[in-house]
């Protein structure tokens, strides 16, 4: 198969890169299960916003004070410039924000931000951005869509990257060439036992990058939330989106009292909650939304009151207990401000990538849109470079894909990231659902 740009995952990096390439390119999109078993479909809180000229300052602060200043500041004030452009395309395009009786944006806050610039859709703003995008993708016509095909390996030559092993779900082992091949693989949270990610995320970018010799940065910034549902029960934790303590809920501890300030940014929080939690030798600590409007509640957080219920929880009535959880990663790809890494015809954006965006802690709902801005500069840096002259070449055969070992490449490739995050991150060795 032979492809102009092969684009490895269906999240919001993916899908909005390939809704900016130029529709007279021949694209693949590849994803390791259904499309929408991404990050994505599950963000709930909002996507972050620059609210005109007089907020970028603040934004840039926020974003700053967030990252413990660790952050790249040409990123950061990049992102401020590019947020509304980017932002009124997704309004554009019919994402269903929430909106008042005269049909105004409305607006929420979540911790670290220094006022409510965050555009939301009830509590799943993910689901509802990533239907919106995939609408418009399915009018194109120039992509194929791949599920359930999951990437293996990178085809390299010595200077440049030609394509993508990969296998279906039958365990068909293929190949499929392109000129570029962009990297919008998110996460690494299904490599841990206690994660708010999706299982189907497990740092496959970092593991191609370690094995190609692909410059990676910042591997031990793995952000914690603070609030996820504590059921041991279940595989996934259930996240409780930073937008309640945003209106008004608050942390107590097992006797009721409170114990920090809410909006504090999300690793002050956590460690609050872990030495909470160890004072008290319990698993969990309490989030009280109990005092807030409780019809407000019901149609705000529609996604979290229904889950919780059903979970025996009635967030207008009953304290929900919570626990913190892997859920973000800082780190990943080196890239620079056009998505491309030093490996030449390789691209990578959202979460996988590394731009410097985020410091050392994510502000609240900045991924979503670090997605959207770099898969729209990864798409305009490829539609100016592509050499139409290179298009549907031949693809060079790597070998006898019978007898690729497929699960022999995969626990390698988990072990090789979770070998890499361990070297600065000792303290996690026991976080991981994957041995060593
Ligand atoms: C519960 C939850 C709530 C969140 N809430 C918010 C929020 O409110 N606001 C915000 O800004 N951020 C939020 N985030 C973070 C945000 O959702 C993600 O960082 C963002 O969606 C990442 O987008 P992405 O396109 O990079 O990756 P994803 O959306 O995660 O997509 C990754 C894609 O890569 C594919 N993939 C992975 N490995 C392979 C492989 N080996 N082969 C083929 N395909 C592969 C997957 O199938 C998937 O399609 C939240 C995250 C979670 C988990």
């Amino acid at each position: 198969m032979n492809y102009d740009v092969i684009i490895c995952g269906s999240g919001i990096a993916g899908i909005y890169t390939a809704l900016n390439l130029d529709k007279k390119l021949k694209i693949a999109i590849i994803t390791n299960s259904e499309l929408k078993n991404c990050n994505t479909y599950l963000a709930q809180g909002g996507i972050t916003t620059v609210m005109g000229e007089s907020d970028k300052k603040a934004f840039i602060k926020d974003t700053l004070y967030a990252g413990g200043n660790e952050n790249n500041l040409e990123t950061v004030k990049l992102i401020a410039e590019e947020s509304e452009r980017n932002i009124a395309e997704l309004v554009e395009m019919g994402v269903p924000f929430n909106r008042d009786k005269d049909g105004k944006l409305l607006y929420t806050r979540e911790a670290a931000h220094s006022k409510r610039r965050i555009l939301y859709s009830d509590d799943q703003t993910g689901k509802y951005i990533f239907l919106t995008l995939l609408k418009k993708l399915e009018e194109r016509v120039n992509v194929d869509i791949f599920e359930e095909v999951e990437i293996l390996d990178l085809l390299v030559t010595p200077t440049e990257v030609y394509g993508i092993l990969a296998h279906d779900k039958e365990k068909k082992v293929f190949e499929i060439c392109g000129t570029k091949v962009v990297l919008a693989t998110g996460g690494i949270g299904g490599l841990f036992k206690n994660s708010t990610n999706r299982r189907n995320l497990k740092g496959i970018g970092i593991a191609l990058a370690k094995k190609h010799g692909i410059k990676i940065a910042d591997v031990g910034a793995i952000q914690f939330h603070p609030t996820a549902f504590y059921d041991p029960k279940s595989e996934r934790r259930f996240l409780i989106s930073e937008s309640l303590r945003g209106e008004g809920a608050k942390l107590r501890d097992l006797d009721g009292n409170r114990f920090i300030d809410e909006l504090l940014p999300r690793d002050v929080v956590a460690a609050g909650i872990e030495k909470n939690k160890k004072k008290s030798s319990s698993p969990f600590v309490y989030l009280d939304a109990t005092h807030l409007d409780h019809d407000f509640m019901k149609n705000r957080f529609v996604g979290i009151y229904n889950n919780l219920l059903k979970n025996g929880i009635d967030i207008t009535k009953d304290l929900i207990p919570v626990t913190t959880s892997q859920h973000y990663f800082m780190g990943g790809i080196q890239v620079d401000m056009d998505g491309k890494t030093d490996l030449k015809n390789l691209y990578a954006c959202g979460e996988v990538a590394f731009t410097g965006f985020h410091g050392k802690n994510r502000l609240a709902s900045n991924s979503l849109l670090e997605g959207l801005i770099f898969g729209k500069r990864v798409a305009e840096s490829i539609n100016k470079k592509i050499d139409k002259n290179k298009i549907n070449k031949d693809c060079k055969r790597k070998g006898r894909l019978e007898q690729v070992d497929i699960e022999k490449i995969k626990s390698e490739n988990d072990k090789s990231v979770i070998d890499e995050i361990l070297k600065v991150r000792e303290d996690l060795k026991d976080e991981f659902s994957i041995g060593r």
